[in-house]
């Protein structure tokens, strides 16, 4: 078969327009702090609304057979259309360039974002809980699919300079007043401290200052909570 022209209708198809099929609630209300990637952060739960055209129940029947899901979002946070064609990964220091299609940049020629995590299944409000999670609070959602172990993992792939996880991590301490409150906190946030220690183990400062010791305070924002921290 062969096309005269690339042209359906009136759309060009080099050009095509999705709509959410949802939007995730995180605990993560800022884009700082967020782990890299999803895998690292296995207690950070997120849940997906679906969109009032999408019936949960017949869309994610039989994906309780599947523990983990790929999910595809747009990086909404972001100011659209900025992006480079060379980056600079916080991985090698921040410090060499390479190409943004060698990299997982958050700024990109589409703002789409790929994220592998665990299904949870639907809730009592047939929202789909899902954990390990590296999404800002309120990202739109595109897609949701099952991961299939066979077909998307590849054994022995070579993964340039993100080869292996990071391997320095932080040590966590906790001030006397943060440790009462997280005591009192722990009932209605069960996962808000190893949330927190997954996310300063890390180190969430920016590339240039990893393994250096500053005086500044730092804060993330988690649920409704303003965290300060010092290195
Ligand atoms: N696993 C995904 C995302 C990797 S980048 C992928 O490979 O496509 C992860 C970073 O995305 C986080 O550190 C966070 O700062 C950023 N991020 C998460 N949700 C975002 C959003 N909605 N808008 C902009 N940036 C976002």
């Amino acid at each position: 078969m062969t096309y005269s022209n690339n042209n359906v209708g009136e759309k060009s198809i080099n050009t095509f327009e999705f709509r959410s099929i949802g939007v995730i609630s995180t605990p993560f209300k800022q884009k700082f702090g967020i782990p890299r990637q999803s895998q690292a952060i296995s207690v950070a739960t997120g849940t997906i609304q679906f969109s009032p055209d999408i019936n949960p129940t017949n869309a994610c029947r039989g994906l309780d057979a599947f523990s983990h899901l790929w999910i595809s979002f747009i990086f909404h946070g972001n100011r659209q259309g900025i992006w480079k064609d060379t980056v600079r990964p916080p991985r090698l220091g921040g410090n060499e360039k390479v190409g943004v299609f060698a990299t997982r940049s958050t700024f990109r020629p589409n703002p789409i974002g790929l994220s592998v995590v665990k299904n949870g299944g639907l809730n009592e409000h047939n929202n789909l809980v899902v954990e390990g999670i590296d999404l800002l609070d309120q990202t739109p959602i595109i897609d949701i699919k099952p991961y299939v172990h066979y077909a998307d993992s590849v054994n022995h792939a070579l993964s340039g300079f993100a080869e292996f996880a990071p391997k320095q991590k932080m040590h966590v301490e906790y001030s006397k007043l943060a440790s009462l409150q997280l005591n009192t906190l722990a009932s209605a946030y069960p996962e808000l401290q190893a949330l927190l220690n997954n996310i300063l183990e890390q180190d969430p400062r920016p590339a240039y200052k990893s393994a250096t010791k500053d005086d500044k305070i730092y804060s993330v924002l988690l649920h409704n909570f303003d965290i300060k921290w010092q290195v």
